[in-house]
């Protein structure tokens, strides 16, 4: 789905190193706005790192990313808060939102005070403005009676909701989830996958580290599939699950059938 808001991101060539370990090695993705990208692979095969790149919390060692108009290179220097990487690394995160696997939330703020930190500390918001916007935004993933609650009353599925919420509140161009419901109960992940197929039909661009298959068939747009730190395979989730080109991916797969 083409979306007029909706970010588009384009990875050219991308390596990443930690240390003389090469967890990402010559990644090439295109995202087109509007899309759903579904990251797959084994543990440990470079998805969080990859997301990490995109949100502009990595240094990259070669290759350029560019979203939303915003192009990260290879940074020559040490990064400082001054440097040219991390100032178009922020506008980067003002505009790509990042939902993590244990919600993050601040545990001493209410739901509405977690959401409107951000647009009010970042953006600049007025208060009044920011808390008409996050009241919107929690009756949207289905809490609207929940805005004075602290994280730790909510269940698991209701503060990732409140964490995608949370994302919103910043009108992010993209949003980028790494393994959102991993942490929940098997009952609580439905609601948060919900959330991401509205969002999915109102044109948000989002990149979804998931082992949601089922989710991955029904909505996503692309699958990736990584194996130690390359792409193997991009498709739609018709060629994935059912004429996979690489055996690799074939071989992965039989773990979730
Ligand atoms: P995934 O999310 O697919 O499980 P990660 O991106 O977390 O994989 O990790 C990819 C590889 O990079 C792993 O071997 C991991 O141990 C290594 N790694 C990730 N972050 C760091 C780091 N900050 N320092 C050193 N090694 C790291
Ligand atoms: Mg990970």
């Amino acid at each position: 789905m083409i979306s007029a808001t909706g970010a588009y991101i384009s990875v050219k060539n991308l390596s990443k190193k930690h240390g003389h370990l090469e967890v990402l090695r010559d990644i090439n993705l295109e995202v087109t706005p509007g899309e759903l990208t579904v990251l797959i692979g084994p543990s440990g095969c470079g998805k969080s790192t990859l997301l990490r790149c995109l949100n502009g919390l990595e240094t990259l060692d070669s290759g350029s990313i560019i979203i939303n108009g915003i192009v990260l290179e290879k940074n020559e220097k040490t990064p400082s808060l001054s440097s040219d990487f991390d100032k178009k690394a922020r506008a980067i995160r003002e505009n790509v939102g990042m939902v993590f696997q244990n919600f993050n939330l601040f545990p001493h703020l209410t739901l509405l005070e977690n959401i409107t930190k951000a647009p009010v500390v970042v953006k600049k918001m007025a208060v009044k403005e920011a808390q008409e916007k996050a009241k919107d935004l929690l009756v949207k993933v289905g809490l609207a009676t929940h805005a004075n609650h602290y994280p730790c009353q909510l269940s698991g599925g209701q503060q990732q909701r409140a964490a995608i919420a949370r994302a919103l509140a910043m009108s992010p161009k993209a949003i980028l989830y790494d393994e959102p419901t991993s942490a929940l109960d098997p009952g609580l992940v439905h609601e948060v996958l919900q959330v991401m197929r509205t969002l999915d039909d109102e044109g948000m661009t989002q990149i979804v580290v998931t082992h949601e298959m089922r989710f991955a068939r029904d909505v996503a747009d692309h699958i990736v599939h990584m194996q130690e730190g390359n792409i193997v395979e991009i498709g739609t989730p018709e060629q994935i699950f059912t004429a996979p080109k690489d055996e690799r991916t074939r071989h992965f797969l039989r773990n979730f059938l």
